[in-house]
């Protein structure tokens, strides 16, 4: 395969640098420098070259769910979200039946090794079903069930070579002995949660490592009790995720979150199977969703996911929540590949980094995308 040079303002170690000579060849970025001699067949672009998004916490988009267990339902979902930037993602799972986790696992081991089109499946987000069924959020309450370490080996051996998260509630009986036993094969992610500042303090002393949706499911910052909120923020090593979609969370509080911790949040979508579409009703494994005015909701009003996509969520860091974009676009792209053990070939723009590139128009909008090289007509 030829070499294709991509030439302008790139996004290059923390901070955005004119005359960018960036070249792909064979899926990788071979090469990337500053220089004003650009070869003449090069790209040369008005836009800003960033490295791919990636995503930890979706479930679907264009109609698809990767709970539909189905092969063309999982293509749609990574085209999907790859034409809107995302070139990695942990495929993400709800609160389940066996028989229905097992099979939506199969699918996405079947999509990572179906073709290189698309993001790229870097790991599985198992989002329950070990939760609480107070803060189970649009989650299948009959689905939700106590940890048991035998279901889990089970599962992760359909997938050795993908990466692994599981959101839990720590305060469920058998959360620790599980936590412990995992620990290091699966990320844990304190989500769908009762517990108070202590119990999640805790959990993540027994291993525990990542904050699913950061303010959603959990329990809040009280300047007397802490919640599980402030076991995040005072945390120095976790990670967690956030929803910028202006609705899940409070621009204010995105920029409070990102300000107080701005190498460990990750910009998640939690995208479900109605982003990309026009407003209606949508399945959510057993649920129907409304989706209006940009928010998904079951009929009780909860939210359900929502219709974001990665560049939504940078644009909104930059928009609503007033951060610069030096400082929003590492929550998209360096954190996350750190979470999903990828750091060593994606969320930079680097030789011998994945050719997973992005290029952002004025208004943060997708001109281009590469995934892996290929390029992708923008969604
Ligand atoms: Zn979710």
């Amino acid at each position: 395969m030829s070499a294709r040079h991509l030439h302008g303002r790139a996004f290059i170690r923390g901070a955005i640098q004119d005359d960018t000579l960036v070249t792909l060849s064979d899926g990788a970025i071979t090469d990337v420098v500053q220089t004003t001699d650009v070869p003449a067949d090069a790209t040369r672009t008005a836009a800003l070259i960033v490295p791919g998004f990636i995503d930890c916490h979706v479930h679907g988009g264009d109609g698809a769910d990767f709970m539909d267990a189905d092969d063309s339902a999982n293509a749609r979902v990574l085209s999907f979200h790859a034409r809107c930037g995302t070139t990695a993602l942990a495929a993400t799972t709800l609160s389940a039946s066996r028989p229905d986790l097992h099979a939506a696992v199969d699918a996405v081991v079947r999509a990572t090794f179906a073709g290189r089109r698309g993001a790229e499946v870097c790991a599985i987000h198992l989002e329950g079903p070990y939760i609480n069924v107070e803060r189970s959020g649009a989650q299948d309450v009959a689905s939700i069930r106590p940890p048991d370490i035998q279901e889990i080996a089970a599962l992760i051996v359909e997938a050795p070579r993908l990466q692994w998260l599981m959101t839990i509630a720590p305060e469920l009986p058998g959360a620790r002995a599980l936590i412990e036993h995992f620990k290091g094969r699966i990320t844990f992610s304190i989500g769908h949660t009762a517990a108070d500042y202590g119990d999640a303090v805790a959990a993540l002393e027994w291993g525990a490592s990542h904050f699913t949706h950061l303010f959603n499911a959990m329990s809040g910052l009280h300047h007397r009790e802490p919640g599980v909120v402030g076991a995040a923020l005072v945390s120095t090593d976790a990670t967690a995720e956030l929803i910028a979609d202006g609705i899940h969370v409070h621009p204010a509080v995105l920029r409070i979150a990102a300000r107080a911790m701005p190498t460990r949040v990750a910009l998640v979508t939690d995208a479900m199977r109605a982003c990309g579409l026009p407003d209606g009703t949508y399945k959510l494994y057993g649920y129907d969703v409304t989706v209006a005015e940009g928010a998904a909701r079951l009929a009780n009003g909860t939210l359900a996911g929502s219709v974001l996509t990665m560049s939504g969520a940078v644009r909104n860091m930059v928009e609503l929540a007033g951060m610069p974009i030096e400082s929003v676009l590492p929550l998209a792209t360096e954190v996350p590949a750190r979470i999903l053990g990828v750091a060593d070939r994606k969320g930079k723009l680097e030789p011998g980094y994945d050719a997973d590139v992005v290029l952002l128009n004025e208004k943060l909008g997708i001109d281009r995308v590469f995934a892996r090289g290929e390029e992708l007509m923008p969604a």
